[in-house]
């Protein structure tokens, strides 16, 4: 029996709505304790999907005029009777309405709960709860189109077509072991090593998706790099759109913002050490060669600006040697100057990176740049239809473990080892499969991943 729990589901902020979810087979019966319909039906009476206008009173006291939406089992998020209490979204009334629900029964939900029981009553597997969490979270267009993929199932069907093959195998041989009479093992191996090895390519495939995942999850971690007065803060003036990167008139105020998110629409720039840039007193030369060394160290992207009325000098030369074999785009920045006949043909073969041609100060050339970040990292051609990239790293370490295990059975093939040393990793791939759906996880497992969160969902 699923108790009935209760949750304000909407932030706690004054809004137009806010909403308390009560979920659980008495969830209805709950909700009637507190429901007052000007006709006196009961919710319990109603239909699914139906929505019911009333008054939530308890103790003799009104507490807020209420649309009470009904949802039943299946049909509903949890997969279970579920009352949705509209309010009128004052923080109080919803507080109170909340208290009045848990009075009258309802036990209040933990973080994450109503996601927990969609996945223990088989509504979504444990890949998508897990998206759940992450169209809440996302901080990009791409963020969140990748997690409402996950949240359609798009992993767990990837993971459920290499499992099966991978039990097919196991069953084939399994079957054999008991029955040598009617299946034969004989040349068996040679047919599984190329079908496992296919195996592990699509396993490798999401794999390698990870990368590329974690810049759409946590954004393109950058760094801006170059001599005082080419134009840093103008650069990140202009990509945040506001005058906040500004130096103000308090010295000290912009110091400790040390690190800033810069969305480009479909993914976004975090920008490390914005307090070195902000202080154009800082110069690159009490910075040095070595601390930009190190700020490009840890940087998946570097942007490197000089100035097109000055050139290049011995210290961009060596700066710009950091750059081979990184991500990072050379700018030369006040294209809108007249005198920039420094940067010729011979100068720019020196520079390994794509080149390109702004104005901060006159905004030329940043959409350009916004073009080659996306062409760098995500190849340019984002495709969502059916494509879905590893974000969490629970998934990638279990992949990873996948990908091991498979490898130990085409060991065993290469050394001729008995057939039963084949199905033991083709078992455990399977099982760290199972383990990113949830087929087969612990309950401690489970309380981890829905402890992270938020209240009400
Ligand atoms: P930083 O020391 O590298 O952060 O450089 P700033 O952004 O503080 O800019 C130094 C000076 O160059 C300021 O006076 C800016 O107005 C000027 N500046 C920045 N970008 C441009 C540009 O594209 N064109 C011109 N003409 N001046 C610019």
């Amino acid at each position: 029996m699923n108790d009935a729990i209760a949750a304000i589901s909407t932030g706690l902020v004054p809004a137009g709505i806010g909403i308390v979810r009560v979920s659980g087979e008495d969830a209805l019966f709950v909700a009637d304790a507190v429901f007052e319909s000007p006709s006196g039906r009961k919710l319990q009476d109603a239909k699914g999907n139906t929505i019911h206008y009333g008054h939530i009173v308890f103790g003799g006291e009104t507490l807020d005029e209420v649309l009470v939406t009904v949802l039943r089992a299946p049909h509903s998020y949890t997969g279970e009777d579920t009352a949705e209490i509209n309010c009128h979204g004052g923080i109080m009334a919803v507080r109170k309405v909340l208290e009045a629900v848990i009075k009258s029964g309802a036990r209040p939900a933990e973080p994450g709960e109503f996601t927990k029981r969609a996945y223990l009553n088989g509504r979504i597997d444990l890949s998508q709860a897990e998206a759940v969490m992450d169209v809440i979270s996302s901080g990009s267009e791409y963020a969140l189109k990748n997690a409402m993929n996950q949240l359609k199932g798009d992993l767990g069907k990837k993971i459920d077509g290499i499992r099966s093959s991978l039990l097919h195998e196991l069953a084939f041989i399994e079957s054999a072991l008991d029955d040598p009479e009617h299946y034969s093992l004989e040349g068996y191996g040679e047919t599984l090593y190329p079908h496992i090895e296919e195996l592990q390519k699509k396993t490798e495939k999401l794999l390698s998706s990870f990368e590329e995942g974690r810049f759409i999850e946590e954004g393109i971690k950058t760094v801006i790099l170059g001599k005082p007065n080419v134009g840093k803060s103008s650069l990140l003036n202009r990509l945040t759109g506001t005058d906040k990167a500004i130096v103000t008139d308090i010295p000290g105020t912009t110091r400790d913002l040390l690190e800033e998110t810069i969305s480009m629409k479909g993914f976004a720039l975090k920008i490390i050490d914005t307090a070195g840039l902000r202080d154009s007193a800082d110069p690159i030369e009490k910075i040095g060669v070595e601390r930009a060394r190190e700020k490009a160290a840890e940087a998946d992207l570097i942007l490197y600006i000089a100035d097109a009325s000055k050139g290049m000098d011995e210290e961009d030369r060596e700066i710009l040697k950091m750059t081979s074999g990184r991500k990072a785009v050379f700018l030369i920045n006040k294209i809108d100057l007249p005198d920039r006949r420094i940067f010729t043909e011979d100068v720019r073969q020196e520079i390994s990176c794509p080149v390109l041609e702004i104005s901060a100060k006159e905004n030329k050339g940043i959409e350009q740049l916004k073009e080659t970040i996306e062409e760098m990292f995500f190849r340019g051609e984002l495709n969502f239809n059916d494509e879905v990239y590893i974000t969490n790293a629970r998934h990638k370490n279990l992949l990873d473990a996948a990908y091991a295990s498979l490898e130990n059975v085409k060991k065993s093939i290469e050394n001729n080892m008995p057939e039963d040393f084949f199905s033991i990793d083709i078992a455990g791939a399977i099982q760290s499969l199972d383990a990113i759906t949830g087929g087969d996880i612990s309950e401690d497992l489970a309380d981890e991943i829905f402890s992270k969160f938020c209240m009400g969902k």
